[in-house]
């Protein structure tokens, strides 16, 4: 297997896999949230917990790591908002384009239908399902987590409201894991492998 890439937090100067930091980096003197660690330059790595992030954005640490003067959002409010408006997107993108190359699929009985062949890598839960529906899906030897309405689910995929969701390619579950596992340790909302 490969090495991962490691990168150190600017707040608490843990080390740790790059992909479970979240990246910032300059441009014209704005600092961006980069969730591809793709954009060019110099990045600046924050631990996905609001300790770490609140201490980088009220002390400034971007400036620091990134050698430049650094202008923040106005407050951490919206820094934390945007962060997490762009992380949501990734996640509905994602799920959106596995269900047209059929990495996903959606629906109880299309995803029983998957787990009875050990084909789900990733199950996704609507925080609003019924206890009794959810109570179908306790005990699995799969990762899961609890993320949006059944409406807010139905709203991005295009579709009626969705309970269930199942993420059958294995690269797309991986990558949903790790966007996943920051978006619920930044928000009230949604959880992974844990309860509602
Ligand atoms: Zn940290």
């Amino acid at each position: 297997m490969r090495s991962e890439p490691i990168r150190m937090c600017i707040a608490c100067r843990k080390r740790n896999s790059k992909y479970r930091l979240l990246r910032f980096v300059v441009k014209d003197g704005q600092l961006f949230f980069d969730p591809d660690y793709k954009a060019f330059g110099r990045g600046a790595n924050v631990c996905p917990s609001h300790s770490c992030l609140k201490k980088a954005f009220n002390k400034n640490l971007f400036e620091r790591a990134l050698k430049t003067k650094v202008a923040l959002p106005a407050s951490y409010e919206d820094f934390i908002k945007n962060i997490l408006s762009v992380i949501r997107d990734r996640i509905v993108n994602g799920v959106r384009m596995g269900l047209k190359f059929r990495g996903v699929v959606s629906g109880r009985e299309a995803v029983k239908r998957y787990l009875n062949k050990e084909e789900v890598s990733l199950l996704i839960i609507a925080e609003d399902l019924s206890e009794r529906s959810i109570a179908e899906f306790e005990g699995l030897a799969v990762d899961r987590c609890f993320l949006l309405t059944k409406d807010e689910w139905g709203a991005v995929l295009g579709r009626d409201p969705v309970g269930v969701i199942g993420i059958i390619d294995e690269g797309l579950a991986r990558k949903l894991k790790l966007l996943i596992e920051k978006y619920v340790s930044l928000n009230k909302r949604g959880s992974l492998n844990g309860k509602k």
